[in-house]
């Protein structure tokens, strides 16, 4: 395999802007070369030589444009090649496993889905759950298409440079070798990139949700408990180690609060999370998940007293712990994914009084609330950038070492 010789500063740029291009167009679409010179602020030969590049290497195409009534001659329009080439991306929440096959674009080509019974899993079923679907999912697959990578989002603390999950407080994990087992099972050849699914889900909808255009985003994403991915000045927020952003586990009410799955009391999670909100409102017992939180949220609508008093309540707390991350980090946008779109449909007055009572003034001039665009796929969306971040620094290398399925 051919490898950019250090202090090579041609290939160094040629394989910057071959990745700038391929960005571009995974993030926006096709995209006539006119634009592209304009967008990458490079001159219409270097665009052409690049894209000729990208074609040849298969993972761009060029057209005419649809309109080509117009006098002159047209700029041919580059497209990714989504049906060709593709990530596979994991999603693990607490009650269930995702798995799809994700274009390059950011299109959901195929998916398969398990819910999971509520207890804490095992490694090797969850990582054999995954692998089964992988193969399913490859399968199907049109012929010279190329796996280029893949990537995992997980619902606990994960350490990105081994995807090694340190601690999943719902899930009983602890230093359990996520990444490297679905490695293995997978056996493509590739490597697995993991990350957080709040971490990965702020990136999802910065790119290509509700958060698109801003330098500055908090994403908070409700399963069971809560977690948080931060974007600064356009950069994930990752910490020292990647464990950044537990904003579920920020404490927000230490002396009467509820203990937390972390062993702590009166965490975010504790009071705004999934059992805070059904024991509020006094819903039964056994009653969990998805479906039960946005049936408070419907009963409040309906008029339920008690159903209305605990979105209320859970309202009220999500306000505190958001006017602390907007007095902390001045963000443009805050959205709100997983099941916390239904808990702020449901109390959305109660957040925004928390905001105007206790954010700076001139903090809250301009910021945003907004639900997730990606619905119930913002983290899967999430895992599969991770997967697609390596082709769109190195194409050339990335997309030559992937994984062609042999039909
Ligand atoms: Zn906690």
């Amino acid at each position: 395999m051919k490898t950019t010789k250090p202090g090579a500063p041609n290939e160094e740029m040629r394989r910057k802007n071959l990745g700038a291009l391929l960005r571009y167009v995974h993030l926006n679409g096709p995209t006539s070369r006119a634009v592209l010179a304009e967008k990458l602020g490079l001159n219409r030969s270097t665009i052409m030589g690049l894209t000729a590049e990208l074609t040849a290497l298969g993972v761009v195409k060029e057209e005419l444009p649809d309109d080509t009534c117009r006098a002159g001659r047209p700029s041919l329009v580059v497209s990714p090649e989504t049906d060709r080439v593709f990530v596979l991306a994991f999603d693990v929440a607490v009650d269930r496993l995702l798995a799809a096959r994700v274009g390059l674009g950011g299109v959901i080509l195929d998916r398969r889905e398990a819910v999971r019974q509520r207890k804490y899993p095992d490694l090797d079923d969850v990582v054999g759950t995954l692998a089964e679907f992988a193969r399913q999912l490859l399968r199907n697959v049109p012929r010279d298409s190329v796996c280029v990578s893949v990537g995992a989002s997980y619902c606990g603390m994960i350490r990105p440079a081994d995807g090694i999950v340190r601690f999943g407080p719902n899930t009983g994990w602890v230093d359990q070798a996520f990444g490297p087992e679905l490695e293995r099972r997978l056996a493509l050849g590739l490597p697995v990139r993991v990350g957080n699914e709040a971490h990965l889900g702020a990136v999802a909808e910065n790119q290509r949700g509700a958060g698109i255009g801003f330098r500055n985003l908090i994403y908070l994403h409700g399963d069971v408990g809560v977690g948080g991915g931060i974007v600064v000045d356009g950069k994930r927020l990752d910490g020292n180690d990647g464990y950044a952003a537990e904003v579920g586990h920020m404490i927000v009410n230490p002396y009467d609060g509820r203990p937390c799955g972390c062993g702590s009391r009166g965490c975010l999670e504790a009071e705004v999370g999934e059992a805070a909100l059904l024991s509020a409102a006094n819903w039964p017992p056994g009653l969990t998940g998805r479906d039960a939180v946005a049936s408070v949220v419907h009963a409040a609508e309906r008029g339920d007293e008690s159903a209305r008093a605990a979105l209320n309540r859970v309202g009220d707390w999500l306000g505190v712990g958001v006017a602390n991350l907007i007095n902390l980090f001045n963000p443009g946008v805050v959205v709100f994914g997983g099941m916390l779109r239904d808990v702020y449909r449901g109390s959305a007055a109660q957040v925004r009084n928390r905001i105007v009572a206790d954010v700076l003034p001139v903090s809250r001039e301009r910021v945003q609330l907004r639900i997730a665009a990606l619905g119930d796929d913002t983290t899967l969306v999430g895992g599969a950038e991770l997967g697609f971040a390596e082709l769109l620094d190195n194409p050339v290398e990335v997309f030559r070492r992937g994984y062609r399925h042999r039909l």
